[in-house]
C-alpha cells in the first residue's frame, strides 16, 4: 500500500452512521453563512503531507466548517491557523496558513493525521466511531514507519489514539500508560527497534487558545524539540 492509496480508500469511507449522516448534513444544509456559496467535502478528512513523514501529527478529528468544508486537514479553521502558523515558524510548512486547496501550502517532512477522520457533532466522537476508525491511523503509522523520528499529538484523545496505534502496530509501549500533558515527551520503541519520541501538546482548538491555556510560545516550544529529534 501507499499513502495515496490509502487517503483515497479513507475519503470514502462510511463505516459510521453517526458521523456519516452528520458530515452530509452539514455539507448539505448546515453551511456556515460566511461559506454559504462554497461546496463542501462533507466526507472523511484523510492526511495531508509528506508521504514519506519524519513527524506524524495526530489531531482529534474534522471540524464541521473546517475539514469538512475544504477536505484538508485542519484547513479554513482557526485551529489550522494556529497549527500551520506553527509548522511554518518550526519550518515544515511552506507558508503560514490553510484555507483550501491550491493556496500554496505544503508540508516538507510532517504528515498531518487524526485519530476519527469524521467531523463528530459538538466535536466529540463516540468511543465506538474512535474504534471504528482506529485501523485507519494503524495504516498511517504503518506506511510513515520508515521514515518516522517524531510524532506530536494534539489533545489528550490523539495522545491516547496514537498510544493504542503504536500498541497494535508492534511499537513497545510502557504500562501503565503514559499520562497525557502539555509538554509530555514519551520515548517508544518501534518495531524496528529505534527510538521514535511521543511528544504531546495543548489541542490548537479554540477552546484553548482563546483561553490563553495554549500560548503561540508553549507550541513553539514544543515544536523546536521535535525539529531537533527529526532534523
Ligand atoms: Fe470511516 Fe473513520 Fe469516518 Fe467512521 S470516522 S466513517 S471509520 S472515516
Amino acid at each position: 500500500r501507499d499513502v495515496g492509496t490509502l487517503d483515497a480508500r479513507i475519503s470514502v469511507c462510511r463505516a459510521c452512521p453517526r458521523l456519516v449522516e452528520w458530515r452530509e448534513d452539514v455539507a448539505r444544509d448546515g453551511r456556515r453563512a460566511a461559506f454559504a456559496d462554497q461546496p463542501y467535502w462533507g466526507r472523511p478528512g484523510p492526511g495531508f503531507g509528506d508521504p514519506a513523514p519524519r513527524l506524524l501529527v495526530v489531531g482529534l478529528a474534522p471540524a464541521a466548517n473546517g475539514t469538512n468544508r475544504t477536505g484538508r486537514m485542519f484547513t479554513g479553521d482557526r485551529s489550522g491557523d494556529w497549527i500551520y502558523a506553527a509548522l511554518h515558524r518550526a519550518g515544515y510548512a511552506k507558508v503560514p496558513w490553510s484555507r483550501h486547496a491550491g493556496d500554496g501550502q505544503q508540508l516538507d517532512g510532517a504528515r498531518i493525521v487524526a485519530a476519527v477522520r469524521c467531523a463528530p457533532p459538538g466535536n466529540k466522537p463516540t468511543g465506538e466511531e474512535r474504534a471504528t476508525c482506529a485501523p485507519w491511523l494503524d495504516a498511517d503509522v504503518r506506511l510513515a514507519l520508515p521514515t518516522l523520528r517524531a510524532v506530536l499529538a494534539l489533545g489528550a484523545i490523539g495522545f491516547e489514539a496514537f498510544l493504542a496505534a503504536a500498541r497494535r502496530t508492534g511499537w513497545a509501549v510502557a504500562r501503565p500508560a503514559p499520562r497525557f500533558g502539555h509538554g509530555v515527551q514519551v520515548p517508544l520503541v518501534t518495531p524496528d527497534g529505534r527510538v521514535v519520541p511521543l511528544l504531546a501538546s495543548y489541542h490548537v482548538s479554540q477552546q484553548n487558545t482563546f483561553t490563553g491555556r495554549l500560548t503561540e510560545p508553549m507550541l513553539d516550544d514544543v515544536l523546536a524539540r521535535v525539529r531537533t529529534l527529526t532534523g
